[in-house]
């Protein structure tokens, strides 16, 4: 009967939404304890120009291993600590942890790249990131040169004045500010505009189907124009493999991050591979005809 099928749905629906929770609940306080087992750590992902080859930047992304769960993804666990409050201490390690990594290498000699740190919506709207950023780069004695800041564009539209007034305040520090996730929120063009932005991130859903969908090509140049005619550089996020990377440099992107150049790596290995003077080899470079 109807009704019954009915009422076990609700009652299937309510038992799932009781797991969720309860699922929410019990990875908040392991999250809690996992930033004090020492069982979250960065890896880095190589950004990379297309115009010299060079690695940079580093993007510095958290994993999190944890001994109930396993290996939680970023996605999941990042937004448990948004739910739960503990963003803002997590948020603090990563900045920490990544700029400590970088004087690290630096002290070993190694010319490492600019560090790319995320930053949630969370650390934005409290108002005193650029305060936080400041504060760690005095305790690690960090050149601000050597520090980047990612944040989503859904987070800087949110509040576009707020985002604006941080985002100064970072530049202001010698902080580069990059732009994520681009094209996936709402901005108006007036409001980017408006906005300090060093490079712009051409979200990976476009480049996923730059050579199949007509449209992404499409706004993947509309993008090119408008940052370039805004002073910006343009990145594109999770560049696959070579048709990829042809495309996109014969569109004038600037940089490229992603899988066909090096998935994330971790610190060690990574100090190994810049040592060698990893970079980008000259074939796939763009070919220098005076536009920029
Ligand atoms: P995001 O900042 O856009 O980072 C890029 C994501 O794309 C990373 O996923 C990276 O591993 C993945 N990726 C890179 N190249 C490729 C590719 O060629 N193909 C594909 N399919 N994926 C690629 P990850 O590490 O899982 O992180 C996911 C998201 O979690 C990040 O997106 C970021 O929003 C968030 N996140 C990660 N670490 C942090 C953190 O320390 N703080 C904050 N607030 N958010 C973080
Ligand atoms: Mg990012
Ligand atoms: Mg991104
Ligand atoms: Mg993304």
């Amino acid at each position: 009967c109807a009704l019954a099928d009915e009422a076990g749905g609700v009652a299937f629906a309510r038992a799932e939404a009781h797991a969720h929770a309860l699922r929410e609940m019990q990875m908040a306080s392991a999250l809690r304890h996992a930033l004090e087992r020492q069982e979250l750590r960065l890896v880095y992902q190589p950004q990379v120009s297309l115009s010299s080859g060079a690695i940079v930047g580093l993007e510095a992304l958290a994993r999190w291993h944890s001994p109930q769960w396993g290996e939680v993804p970023p996605t999941e666990f990042i937004g448990v600590a948004e739910r739960s409050g503990l963003i803002g201490a997590l948020g603090q390690w990563v900045l920490d942890t990544a700029c400590r990594q970088w004087v690290t290498w630096r002290a070993a000699g190694l010319q490492a790249p600019r560090v790319a740190v995320n930053v949630s919506p969370h650390q934005l709207r409290r108002g005193d990131l650029a305060l936080a950023v400041q504060r760690v780069l005095l305790d690690t004695g960090m050149d601000p040169r050597g520090l980047g800041i990612e944040l989503t564009e859904s987070a800087v539209m949110d509040d576009p004045a707020r985002a604006g007034q941080a985002l100064s305040e970072l530049r202001a520090l010698g902080v580069e500010v990059a732009l994520d996730d681009f094209g996936t929120g709402y901005s108006s063009l007036a409001c980017l505009r408006s906005l300090p932005i060093d490079v712009v991130k051409l979200d990976r859903s476009f480049v996923s189907d730059l050579d199949s969908a007509p449209e992404s090509m499409a706004l993947t140049r509309a993008i090119l124009t408008m940052a370039h005619g805004l002073g910006m550089q343009v990145l594109a996020e999770g560049v696959e493999n070579e048709e990829q990377l042809n495309l996109l440099r014969s569109k004038g992107c600037d940089l490229i991050q992603g899988y066909w150049f090096s998935p994330p790596v971790a610190a060690e290995a990574l100090a190994e591979r810049l040592a060698t003077g990893w970079r980008l080899a000259a074939r796939h470079l763009s070919r220098d005809d005076g536009r920029r």
